[in-house]
This record gives C-alpha cells, sequence and structure tokens, in this order.
C-alpha cells in the first residue's frame, strides 16, 4: 500500500519545501461530490461520500485540502459523529487496536524565556500558579520512570521548560545529566524513554541518538500563519528546523498542537497536512485547557464535539500516524473521553500532565477494555499492514 497522493501543491499551503515529484495522481480525484455543499445534500450523500473517502485512504491515497476542509464544514452531532465513525475505520484498518501509551515528566518546570501564550511556565505570565523548579535529579526522575512503566507507559518523556539546549553552551551541564539519566532508565528498565527540551542543534541531537533517545516531542503548536499569535519569541520554522535536525540522525518526531487557541480550521487542516510533510511518526493532540493568568487563560473550552471532528479530519489526513491525546484529555472532552479513542486516536498519555493533573491509570486501562482496545505500544506509520 502506497502513501504517497496529494493533489495539492501542500507546500504553497504551508511553506514547507518538499519534494513531490513522485507525487502520482489521486484516485479520490473521482469522489462523489468533493465540495460541502455536494455531500451535505442528504445523509445518504455524505454517507456516501465519507465511505469513498475512506475507502479511498484505506487503500492508501491522501485527502486534499479541498477534500479535508469540507469535512470541517459538518455540522451537528449526527454528522460529526458520522464523520468519527469514518475516521475509527480508517483508525483500525491502518493502526490495528493497541492504543499506545506513554508518561510524561516535567524535569524542569517554570521561568521559561518563551511567551508561548497558552503555557502555564513561561516567565512572560508571571500571575500564573505553577510550579518553579530547576533541573530533578537522576533519582527522583527514575523513580517517576519506574511508577510509569508499572502503570503500563511504554514510553517516558523527560519534559522541560526552555527554548532548548541549542542555545546553552555545547558541553552544558544540564543536558549531559539528562543524557545519563536517559542511559540509567534504559539500564534498568524497560520502559523507552523519549526527551522534549525545546530546539536543538544536529551534534546535540546525533547525542541523543548515541545515549539511546528514539523519539522527541516537539510541537509544531498551530499552522504557520497562526503561530506569531500565540508565540512571537521564536518561530515556526525554528520548530521546523529542531524536527529535521532530529528526524536527520533517525530520532522519530513526536509533533503535534494545540487545538482551542482560537485558530480557524484552515489552521488546524494545515497543522496536519504540514505534520504530514515532515513524516511526522506520532501526533500529540492537546485540546487547550486554559489556564489563569495565561494570555489564552479567559478562552473557553473547546465543545467536546468540535474535539472529536478535529481528531477524526487529523485522522483522515494522517490515516498510519499515531494520534495521541495529550493533554486536556479530560477537561475537554469530560464524558465523551472514549469517543475520541473510536474517532481516530490510537494514542494517549497516562498519569499527570506538565502542569495540570490526569485521571488515575487504571481508569484508563478501563476505558480502553471497555472498548475493546489493548494500551501498549502502537506501530509506527508503515509498520501495520505493510
Ligand atoms: S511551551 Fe515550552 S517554550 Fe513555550 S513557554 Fe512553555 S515551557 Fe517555554
Amino acid at each position: 500500500m502506497g502513501d504517497t497522493v496529494v493533489q495539492a501543491p501542500l507546500s504553497t499551503a504551508v511553506g514547507l519545501s518538499v519534494d513531490l515529484s513522485t507525487t502520482p495522481a489521486s484516485t479520490l480525484a473521482s469522489t462523489p461530490g468533493s465540495t460541502p455543499e455536494q455531500c451535505l445534500t442528504s445523509p445518504a450523500s455524505l454517507n456516501q461520500w465519507l465511505q469513498k473517502l475512506t475507502e479511498g485512504i484505506i487503500a492508501g491515497d491522501r485527502i486534499t485540502r479541498e477534500q479535508a476542509l469540507a469535512l470541517t464544514k459538518l455540522e451537528g452531532q449526527d454528522n460529526i459523529l458520522l464523520l468519527c465513525q469514518a475516521a475509527d475505520k480508517v483508525r483500525q484498518a491502518c493502526c490495528g487496536n493497541t492504543v499506545d501509551l506513554c508518561s510524561i515528566v516535567n524535569v524542569k518546570s517554570g521561568g521559561c524565556s518563551e511567551n508561548c501564550g497558552f503555557c502555564a511556565q513561561s516567565a512572560h505570565h508571571p500571575g500564573v500558579d505553577s510550579p518553579i523548579y530547576g533541573l530533578k535529579s537522576k533519582e527522583e526522575i527514575m523513580a517517576q520512570a519506574k511508577a510509569a512503566e508499572a502503570a503500563g507507559a511504554k514510553r517516558f518523556c523527560l519534559v522541560s521548560q526552555g527554548r532548548g539546549p541549542k542555545y546553552s553552551s555545547p558541553k552544558s551541564k544540564e543536558f549531559e545529566q539528562i543524557l545519563e539519566t536517559v542511559r540509567e532508565i534504559i539500564a534498568e528498565t524497560s520502559i523507552k524513554p523519549c526527551c522534549a527540551l525545546g530546539e536543538v542543534t544536529s551534534e546535540q541531537a546525533q547525542a541523543l541518538k548515541e545515549a539511546g533517545v528514539t523519539r522527541y516531542n516537539h510541537n509544531l503548536e498551530t499552522s504557520e500563519r497562526f503561530f506569531p499569535e500565540i508565540v512571537t519569541t521564536h518561530s515556526w520554522r525554528d520548530r521546523v528546523e529542531t524536527i529535521q535536525n532530529l528526524k536527520a540522525v533517525g530520532i522519530q518526531a513526536c509533533t503535534g498542537g494545540i487545538m482551542g487557541m482560537g485558530e480557524s480550521w484552515e489552521d488546524r487542516v494545515d497543522l496536519a497536512l504540514a505534520l504530514g510533510e515532515l513524516k511526522v511518526e506520532s501526533v500529540p493532540l492537546n485540546l487547550l485547557n486554559p489556564r489563569s493568568g495565561t494570555p489564552l487563560g479567559e478562552s473557553g473550552k473547546l465543545d467536546p464535539y468540535e474535539a472529536l471532528k478535529a481528531i477524526a479530519i487529523f485522522r483522515m489526513i494522517l490515516p498510519k500516524q499515531i494520534l495521541r491525546y495529550a493533554g486536556g484529555r479530560e477537561a475537554v472532552m469530560g464524558e465523551l473521553q472514549a469517543k475520541g479513542l473510536k474517532s481516530g486516536i490510537n494514542a494517549m498519555l497516562i498519569g499527570h500532565y506538565l502542569t495540570t493533573l490526569g485521571q488515575p491509570p487504571e481508569q484508563d486501562h478501563a476505558m480502553l477494555d471497555s472498548l475493546g482496545l489493548t494500551g501498549g505500544e502502537a506501530p509506527i506509520p508503515g509498520e501495520y499492514n505493510s
């Protein structure tokens, strides 16, 4: 099965420079009704359109930007649930029934130089009630890694505030300490260590690789167009550069974004398309849980059906990527949490988030059981049915 079909010149949409020279024509061009007006004329025609789209995606086609934007026009719970069903079919066919489980630890918190508008750790938002501490000791991190392993997580991510090691001295003591901790986690547990330390140079990416890091979290947060509304101390391009440095040495990218910051549906679609172009392996989807004292503190929470629609559209655009429930799952989805796992999600963070609490892992395992899903390590794109 191939997955190289892209009709629209995506590099125009998101400004990335990618090689589309091998792109064949899409079979989806013949899909009935490629505009919302056409597909929304009746539930039957919507169903037919979704079915055709789903079959094409499972067969290896990629949907176009126009088709993705048509999906964003679906309104009303019934239509959104039809879309969720279609996305669930894609998830099942392209990823299977294993839900990837990981945990995170905030190894260094607060006082960050960057001004990300959603973040409780930025020094630019001093009114936020959030912990501030320096780098945790190796022993503290090890204890949390073992607890995450016992709770069923297969990966454990060391997350630090800050713009990143790229802006510290080449042989920074903190970076070395993190590498040492990574090596110890590998030696003493079966959990796989990941890192989210901010921007890295090629040399630092290589050092992470040599220490045993196989996946690194560095989110794009939103579309390139909307990014300056949220962050001005660094750029979307800076973030892309780090992802490329990591992928160049063979580290998988865990790269996603946040929904509910005031972005448009076009921004969401363009983020998903950019993640497809970058071929990131794992896509964490955060749902903004507004923190008082941040610039986005007064934003309302996303409607859970809007979140389901976003999840489903991400799955339709990124059929084989690991699509991960991240921060805000409990706070935003409420009773519809489980529905997300039947709308395209095939991974989730368990345990606590960086600055907010998550539900107990036992509750997550019970939720998976009730859905007939298994917690474990999901295949990376291309491993399942390839
Ligand atoms: S998201 Fe990261 S870089 Fe941005 S302010 Fe928070 S800790 Fe700093």
